[in-house]
């Protein structure tokens, strides 16, 4: 699920940013969230239950946020609005977040909200007006309800429910009235609508996929399936059966079938011959209509795994297990989302499961229940939330407690500090390697001391697919694939591997199933140095590899000389391994010439360019319109340049000697795997290289991990959103960082 829907950070963070302001303190804000939660029926805005408390006005409020946000304060009563900006920003988006466009300037829109720190409102912002460049200024909650009004048409003050709080409150008393929907289904599910959606079900059960995806496009309806990690279209729906086919699937989920406009979450039961799953539903509106997502979890093969079967080998697992078996610290997994880094999670609980100790896990959803294990699901609406809940449940003073995923500063903090007092604490970060980890917790705020007082085991974790046991057979391994490896022919013995040209039993993909490659890094003293010190990524990554870590492109060359899966596969899901390519370049001049001294390569590029030239910037996109973007955001410090075509880009990564590239994800006619390995292998040194995507989902910010970006980038972006991500991936570069603060 995307971490971002129903984001509970809103409300509080407002009320945050008002104490640092001075204008409420910490009491005062305590006592306005209290009021708040005890709200009935409507729940009022926390600005709207501060005003009514008498602690500070609207414009005290307005001039606090404009201060310590550092946004600029409008009076929107006496500015005149142009039509052409008004009407760029649809009315349900202004409505529902109390939105008002000021001005439209090259392409950069300011709109005045009440609460700026909404982030849900600027996302669905940028989303509706498609425009790169969405700036925000502070306006008192009265003066933009009012610009509401007047501009918008007066239905939105009715409720007055319509300003940024998404109504919290609403998802909980829904049950009854779902109820009454299901009785209703007759009146929607026309015979043929319901033949469709039960082909759609059906079908999806029968060929293993994990997720079927409804996707409104502007013109009909795409429905795709993910099978072993990858997202196939089965089908196109005519756009008019968009509505009810929606709506039977929000039925069948226990979903309000008329609430069309905020993302909504349900669950309900597919059966289909001896076939059966649970299904967790997701609903997003987008530009043309709702997104539809729906989870398939099995009963028959969804079950907890033990780590030898999740794919951890002999050597890792007993590393993994002495960490285990430790009486405190704290265990991350790390990778993308849909790198199964839960199952993971769950073969480790497994492996230490006992009845003398106590085990709860805080999950976001729980995907299976666990004998002998308290398991708490996450209801952010409610304000159950990974933080929150893992304060409660310290407080009864667990054993082990897992912790679905960290994802904010605070569960950081409170995770680390229960794993300095006698908790053993497991859980996932989103990063592309196990090193990354702690540049993530410190990006969080974690003091680097902190982080070495708790941490004990990162393990990083991609799936791979594992070739079809009906048709694959012994292949050659291919010359290009070894190449972007960074492989020689000569070099590996390549007789296990094995892939299939696709059969009937593997619906033509040549895979069945998948299996994990993984990296698994015991924080050593030595590494706890290193992070003390705020080395950087580059360091730490190869201490640990000196320390004994098998980098996951490795774990995974191991299992397909194995016939454990294929290099492609490998290649598409590990992130670059320099050190693969290093061993394998000293290796083949060994074999021409006498053998270079062992550790002369790791000198390699840390000779520090002169910091004096700033960074270069290569935007690598078929649209001019985001390289123009680019320049102009990163105008300050950077040097962009600019190609359009990959071809031209290939040539001035070798060229120009970029610091990083941006690419689009779905340059025309390209694969972003190979284009990614490309880049790299152009460059002279290693290449950091975001990737851009117009759809943010969590399927694109997959591929783009697993085509291995160092980060990732939604279009259109913001000014502050690009200049941080290229900032942050450049700090980590050891050459512009040489003496770390
Ligand atoms: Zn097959």
């Amino acid at each position: 699920m995307d971490p971002r829907v129903g984001a509970p950070g809103g409300r509080r963070r407002l009320g945050e940013v008002l104490v640092a302001g001075n204008v409420l303190s910490e009491a005062q804000l305590d006592e306005a969230l209290r009021t708040q939660r005890e709200d009935k029926g409507r729940r009022r805005r926390l600005g709207e239950v501060i005003t009514a408390l008498g602690f500070a006005d609207e414009v005290q409020i307005a001039r606090a946020l404009s201060d310590q946000l550092g946004l600029p304060f409008l009076d929107l009563g006496s500015m005149p609005i142009a039509d052409e900006t008004l009407a760029i920003l649809p009315r349900n988006v202004a409505l529902r977040h109390g939105a008002v466009p000021v001005t439209l300037a090259h392409d950069v829109l300011t709109v005045a909200l009440a609460d700026p720190t909404n982030v849900l409102a600027l996302d669905d912002i940028r989303l509706a007006t498609k425009l790169a460049s969405v700036r925000t200024a502070v306006a008192t909650a009265s003066d933009v309800q009012e610009a509401v009004n007047r501009y918008y048409g007066g239905t939105a003050a009715g409720g007055g429910d319509t300003f940024g709080a998404l109504a919290d409150v609403e998802g909980l008393e829904a049950g009854e009235e779902r109820e009454e929907e299901l009785e209703q289904v007759g009146d929607v599910d026309d015979a043929p609508v319901v033949r469709l959606v039960n082909a759609i079900m059906g079908e999806a059960l029968h060929s293993r996929a994990s997720d079927i995806h409804i996707e409104p496009q502007e013109r009909d309806v795409r429905v795709r399936y993910r099978i072993d990690g990858l997202l196939r279209e089965v089908t196109v729906v005519p756009k008019p059966i968009q509505g009810p086919l929606i709506s039977r699937i929000k039925i069948l989920s226990g979903m309000d079938i008329s609430e069309r406009r905020k993302p909504q979450d349900g669950r309900g039961r597919i059966k289909l011959d001896r076939l059966e799953a649970d299904t967790r539903v997701s609903s997003m509106p987008t530009m043309n209509g709702e997104t539809i997502v729906i989870r398939l979890l099995r009963k028959e093969t969804e079950k907890a795994k033990t780590l030898a079967e999740v794919g951890l080998d002999e050597r890792d697992r007993q590393v993994v297990e002495r960490a285990l078996a430790e009486p405190q610290g704290l265990i991350l997994i790390t990778g993308p989302t849909g790198s199964s880094k839960t199952s993971s999670l769950y073969a480790g609980l497994a492996s230490v499961i006992r009845p003398d100790i106590n085990v709860v896990t805080l999950e976001d959803p729980v995907e299976y229940q666990m004998r002998g294990v308290n398991q708490v699901q996450i209801n952010e609406r409610v304000g159950l939330t990974f933080a929150s809940g893992l304060r409660t449940i310290l407080r009864q003073d667990p054993d082990i407690v897992m912790v679905g995923e960290i994802r904010d500063p605070e569960t950081a903090s409170i995770a680390m500090q229960a794993s300095m007092t006698g908790h053993l604490v497991l859980s996932t970060l989103h990063t592309n390697d196990a090193p990354a980890a702690v540049s993530r917790l410190i990006d969080m705020g974690v003091e680097p001391f902190l982080i070495t007082s708790s941490l004990t085991l990162v393990v990083g974790q991609r799936l791979a697919r594992v070739p079809c046991s009906k048709c694959s057979e012994p292949v050659e391994a291919d010359p290009r694939t070894l190449e972007l490896l960074g492989l020689d022919p000569g070099q590996i013995d390549a007789s296990g591997l094995r892939k299939g040209p696709g059969c009937g039993f593997c619906a033509q993909t040549g895979y069945q199933g998948r299996i994990g490659l993984f990296e698994v890094v015991r924080v050593t003293r030595k590494l706890q140095e290193l992070i003390v010190a705020r080395a950087t990524e580059v360091a730490l990554k190869e201490e640990a590899v000196a320390g004994g870590m098998r980098s996951m492109r490795a774990d995974g060359l191991a299992k397909a000389l194995a016939g454990g899966t294929t290099l492609e596969e490998v290649l598409r899901v590990t992130p670059p391994d320099p050190d693969l390519a290093r061993r394998a370049r000293r290796a083949s001049r060994a074999a021409t010439a006498d053998a270079a001294p062992a550790d002369a390569a790791p000198a390699q590029a840390q000779v520090a360019q002169p910091p004096k030239t700033p960074p270069k910037v290569l935007v690598l996109d078929d649209d001019h319109a985001i390289a123009e973007v680019a320049a102009a955001v990163l105008v300050d410090g950077y040097e962009v340049v600019a190609a359009g075509q990959v071809d031209e880009g290939l040539r001035m990564v070798a060229s120009e000697h970029p610091d990083l590239v941006l690419v689009d994800l779905d340059l025309p006619g390209t694969d972003p795997v190979q284009l990614l390995a490309r880049l790299r292998e152009a460059a002279t040194r290693e290449l950091p290289v975001l990737v851009m995507s117009a759809s943010d989902d969590r399927h694109t910010r997959d591929r783009a991990a697993a085509a291995g970006a160092t980060g990732f980038i939604p279009k259109p972006f913001g000014e502050a959103q690009l200049r941080g991500e290229v900032a942050a991936v450049l700090q980590r570069r050891p050459a512009l960082v040489d003496h770390p603060a």
